[in-house]
């Protein structure tokens, strides 16, 4: 794994401490002395992770942190602050700043690196997800990155692993107002618990008697539905090796005991904001897939997406010996209706027309808006003769009800025509079986239009 790391340091040799021990793990290093070319350096770009001293002249970490977490441009990268003492009031004070994470000097060796590497890997998932939404253009990333997550006030729904009842009461103390917690004091409980209720955070005990608390935290990593749940792992002085390995299996955090009110709610915060922002940014991706093939005027698919999906459709057939049958369908003298009742009106009337279209398909057939008033519906599993019923069936429902338009009752009269050709066995080509429907459906409007074609062959 190679990333980008940012130190800043008002001392230079602090910054050559760290900058040598991230050299020696082969990441790239950037270095700045101040917070004003820490921020430049951060808006240029390709910073994966800054290490932020908290201690400077004039413009201090948290003002730094602070200043690149309101920046949507910058406010995805992941803060690491290093406080010089080991100072609760000054942790608390970086995560409310935004900050991600933060490290003690002296920084421990196994501690940099781990933090390192974990903030690396979830700003890598976060920067592909940031990629994937915004190729296309249709997409509100930039509203939803300046939104500052707008979401933040709701309480966020927490569960607790922890067998302890002392333990377990005075977290719950801690928490209340601050979190919707559920309570499981049975790991294997816990773990379905976890999976079957969409939480914002799972904080698990490292003391149980005789159950390895760690088993839990790779289980939850494994499974789908919890595989980016945030895990915080509460545990003991002295069980730095067991987080450490926590670490390398997924967990987020962890808090020491005692544990410090202060700290558990911000570091609570941190997590479920991070788990919000990339929710929303998986939700805006999987919706922009969606509109890059879907068709914005009927809901059906569009033509990208039948060129890429007919052709499997069409070698499962092949490969299966089974029949594949497509149409091509063509609203008639449509170019009349657009000049008689407006574009608006010929609107409603392929919106009309795509509903009728699919309530007279199967759901396994796809159904397409090829362009224009032109629509393709392929069916898998269907004979020639079967797809000539069915497409004479839709002609008909287009036929023998007329079209309303606008609000003031007026209806008019439509008809379609319609092309059919079916897969022959032997040689055969998707390009040979759209052909054919095509020339259907050119005799269909020859032959008088309002009929169906079938292509033999
Ligand atoms: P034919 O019976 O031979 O198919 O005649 P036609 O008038 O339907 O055929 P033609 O291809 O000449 O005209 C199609 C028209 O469809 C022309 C175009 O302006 C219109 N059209 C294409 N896309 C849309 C659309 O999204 N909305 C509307 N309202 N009209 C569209
Ligand atoms: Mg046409
Ligand atoms: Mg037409």
């Amino acid at each position: 794994m190679t990333a980008r790391i940012l130190v800043v340091d008002d001392i230079p040799a602090n910054v050559r401490l760290l900058e040598v021990r991230l050299l020696a793990e082969y990441f790239e290093v950037l270095t700045a002395t101040n917070g004003p070319d820490a921020i430049e350096t951060c808006e240029n770009g390709k910073v994966d992770v800054v290490l932020l001293d908290v201690m400077m002249p004039d413009m201090d970490g948290f003002e730094v942190c602070r200043r690149l977490k309101s920046d949507p441009a910058t406010s995805h990268i992941p803060v690491v602050m290093i406080t010089a003492l080991d100072q609760v009031s000054d942790r608390v004070r970086g995560l409310e700043a935004g900050a991600d994470d933060f490290l003690t000097k002296p920084v421990n060796d196994l501690q940099l690196m781990t933090r390192v590497k974990s903030l690396v890997r979830l700003k890598s998932l976060t920067d592909e997800l940031r990629l994937r939404a915004s190729t296309t253009r249709n997409i509100g990333i930039e509203e939803l990155l300046s939104r500052n997550f707008a979401s933040e006030d709701t309480t966020p729904k927490v569960l607790l692993i922890d067998e302890r009842k002392s333990s377990v009461e005075r977290i719950q103390k801690m928490l209340r107002d601050r979190a919707d917690l559920d309570v499981s004091s049975d790991p294997h409980a816990g773990f379905f618990q976890a999976a079957e209720t969409s939480y914002e955070c799972v904080m698990i005990s490292t003391a149980f008697a005789d159950f390895d608390p760690l088993r839990l935290c790779s289980q939850l990593r494994s499974l789908d539905r919890t595989r980016f749940v945030p895990i915080i792992l509460l545990a003991e002085e002295g069980e730095e090796e067991r987080i450490i390995r926590g670490l390398e299996l997924g967990i987020n955090d962890y808090l020491m005991r005692p544990i410090d009110q202060q700290e558990l709610t911000a570091r609570l915060r941190t997590q479920v904001r991070r788990k919000r922002y990339n929710d929303q940014l998986r939700a805006s991706v999987t919706q922009t897939i969606e509109m890059a093939v879907t068709d914005g005027l009927t809901g059906l698919h569009n033509r990208r997406y039948l060129d890429s999906h007919l052709q499997t459709l069409f070698d499962r057939a092949v490969a299966r010996r089974r029949p594949l049958s497509v149409m091509i369908t063509d609203l008639d003298r449509f170019k009349a209706i657009n000049d008689a009742h407006g574009h608006d009106g010929g609107d409603e009337v392929l919106r009309e027309f795509a509903r009728r279209l699919r309530k007279n398909v199967r759901g396994i057939d796809l159904a397409c808006r090829f362009g224009g008033e032109e629509f393709v519906v392929v069916m898998p599993d269907t004979e020639g003769a079967v797809a000539e019923k069915v497409a004479e069936r839709i002609r008909a429902e287009i036929a023998q009800a007329p079209f309303a338009i606008g609000q003031d009752g007026k209806t008019i009269e439509v008809t379609v025509s319609v092309g059919v050709s079916s897969v022959l066995k032997g040689v055969d080509t998707v390009a040979a079986l759209m052909k054919r429907a095509d020339l259907a459906l050119y005799e269909a409007k020859s032959g008088g239009r309002n009929r169906v074609v079938a292509k033999a062959a």
